[in-house]
């Protein structure tokens, strides 16, 4: 029996991913640079950790970016994902989670104020039972450390908990932490493998709630 529907937020909730890397393209290409697309996805659904932007670029240019270029880059990250609106489905899906008796999360990679600040400001943040962040863990995904908290705080067993997330990172943190996952691709992850996935859907807006749970029951 699922108890839980806990979703990631970046590029899942809310398309940042597509402005994160367009933020990034228009610096490297005012510095004549390519971004290597192979790895800038590995920063997707993690962190820097994996791939450093402005330390490659840095590393291309054989100098250190200027901080107004920097502070640029940030501004621009800004406003593109201001723009923005909540992805198709996710206020409908949150809200028949909670009409439903399920407990509803958030596992983010990104920071606490970075995912509690949209949240509010899409006017989500208080649907949701429990939100764990980069802050709240020692590794973030594709390490389960961000899932395993989830499913500790909401009080259910991992089994009996779904996990929505747009990436390789999120999804291989997912099953690591033994939560069922669906995938929900958006351009920037729509051509990497998401097959580790229980389920891949092209968007929370095809289904109901209930019909999204019947598929995955269908999958086992
Ligand atoms: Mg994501």
């Amino acid at each position: 029996m699922i108890r839980a529907l806990i979703f990631d937020f970046d590029g899942l909730i809310l398309d940042t991913e597509g402005p994160i890397y367009r933020s990034w393209t228009e610096v490297y290409e005012a510095h004549g640079v390519a971004l290597p697309f192979e790895l800038w996805v590995k920063t997707v659904g993690s962190s820097n950790q994996a791939f450093h932007p402005q330390h490659h670029l840095e590393e291309r240019l054989g100098r250190p970016l200027a901080e107004e270029v920097i502070n640029r880059r940030v501004e621009r990250r800004i406003e593109l994902v201001l723009a923005q609106a909540l992805l198709p489905g996710v206020a409908e899906r949150v809200d028949e989670a909670g009409a439903a008796g399920l407990k509803v999360g958030v596992a983010s990679s990104s920071s606490r104020d970075w995912v509690n600040g949209h949240l509010q400001r899409l006017g989500l943040l208080a649907r949701f039972d429990c939100i764990r962040c980069r802050d709240d863990v020692e590794h973030v995904k594709p390490e389960p450390d961000l899932y395993l908290a989830v499913v500790d705080c909401l009080g259910v067993p991992a089994n009996e908990a779904v996990a929505i997330e747009d990436s390789p990172n999120g999804i291989t943190a997912a099953k690591r932490a033994g939560l069922l996952c669906v995938a929900i691709p958006n351009p920037i992850t729509a051509g990497l493998d998401l097959r580790a996935a229980d389920l891949r859907l092209e968007s929370l807006a095809e289904v109901t709630l209930q019909e999204l749970l019947d598929r995955l029951s269908q999958t086992k």
